[in-house]
């Protein structure tokens, strides 16, 4: 298999189309097999289910290549579970995860000439999503659906690298309760688009949100979960059940626990307490994690951590190595993490 000829070093977090997509079609009450195409084009009706109300759902996930030369995925499982859960919320019919477990890496196969060698710092982003397809103009769920998994090989999602993000609390809400902010829903992100959008404008890199019923508590970015460092070396991260479980998340509060032996607590964060963090970061597949340099409140007031400016802290970057050397292949992985694509 002869790589593509792309400037793997330089690529940004775009979309560039590669050879192949994974598409399969729910009708009549079941999956078909589904198949892989070279067709990029999706056609459906102007009045589908997705298209006027917005049912839609979508994982994202990593393909790369490890330091021995295998390319592997990081715990497509998990991303399984989690549409099932999306699917389940958004009254859609469920992928199962070991089907969508089995696609995901069928995908990869047939773009392996669109991973980014080892070192380069790009990967192949994995983008699995689901629609309501057929035609729905009364308010119901569609009969028909489409389940699709394209693939983009991407650079860094923050450029800049290890230079920490300044972020703002948004005065706009993210999730309600009782709403979808726990599942990962194409609607959470329409409506973060304003905010977002917003805080750039304003020299904000992201948008932190606070939970919308009583605005004490730190919920997460638009897309990123979030992991603090106290003084004494305990790793928090904020609990809720509007945050969607990030995978990463999960996976660095293990590797602190098993790998680095850190104490770690999964609680309510009141924003009062950020200032007194001495790390702060944000998790996700895109970035894995990237350091906050600083937090601004609503009032204006502007918390920098001691760490973050320049470079991640110390406890952040410990925890960066791990995760990124066991996806690499240089640290020993928990079993059933990485998945080879052979
Ligand atoms: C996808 C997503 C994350 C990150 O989850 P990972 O599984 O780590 O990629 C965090 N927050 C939101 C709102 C998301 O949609």
């Amino acid at each position: 298999m002869e790589k593509k000829d792309l400037d793997w070093g330089n690529l940004d977090f775009g979309y560039r189309k590669t050879d192949y997509r994974f598409v399969s079609n729910y009708s009549d009450g079941k999956w078909d097999d589904g198949e892989l195409t070279t067709d990029d084009k999706v056609v459906i009706s102007e009045c589908a289910g997705v298209l006027q109300y917005s049912q839609s759902c979508f994982e994202g996930m990593k393909a790369y290549t490890t330091e021995d030369g295998r390319i592997v995925t990081f715990r497509p499982d998990l991303n399984g579970a989690r549409m099932e859960d999306s699917c389940r919320r958004l009254v859609m019919p469920v992928y199962p995860k070991e089907k969508f477990v089995e696609a995901v890496l069928k995908t990869i196969k047939a773009n392996e000439a669109w991973v980014p060698p080892y070192g380069s710092g790009a990967t192949l982003y994995i983008r699995p999503y689901m629609f309501g397809s057929t035609p729905v103009i009364g308010v119901k769920p569609a009969d028909g659906y489409q389940f699709r998994i394209l693939t983009t090989p991407v650079g860094p999602y923050f450029k800049g690298g290890m230079k920490g993000i300044n972020i703002r609390v948004s005065e706009f809400d993210r999730a309600a309760p009782h709403g979808t902010g726990h599942i990962k829903a194409g609607l959470n992100y329409a409506m973060s688009l304003y905010p977002i959008v917003k805080a750039h404008e304003d020299g904000f890199n992201e948008n932190m949100y606070l939970d919308s019923a009583t605005r004490t508590y730190v919920e997460e970015t638009g897309g990123a979960n979030f992991i603090f460092v106290t003084k004494d070396g305990t790793i928090v991260t904020p609990k809720s059940n509007t945050i969607l479980p990030s995978v990463t998340r999960r996976s660095l509060i293990y590797v602190a626990e098993h790998y680095l032996g850190l104490k770690t607590e999964e609680r309510a964060v009141r924003f009062d307490e950020v200032k007194d963090f001495a790390e702060a970061g944000v998790c996700g597949t895109a970035a894995v994690v990237s350091p906050v340099a600083s937090v601004t409140g609503l009032d204006g007031t502007k918390y920098e951590f001691p760490y973050g400016k320049e470079e991640m802290g110390p406890t952040i970057k410990k925890l960066y190595d791990t995760l990124t050397g066991i996806q690499m292949g240089r640290i020993d992985a928990p079993e059933g993490w990485i998945y080879e694509i052979k």
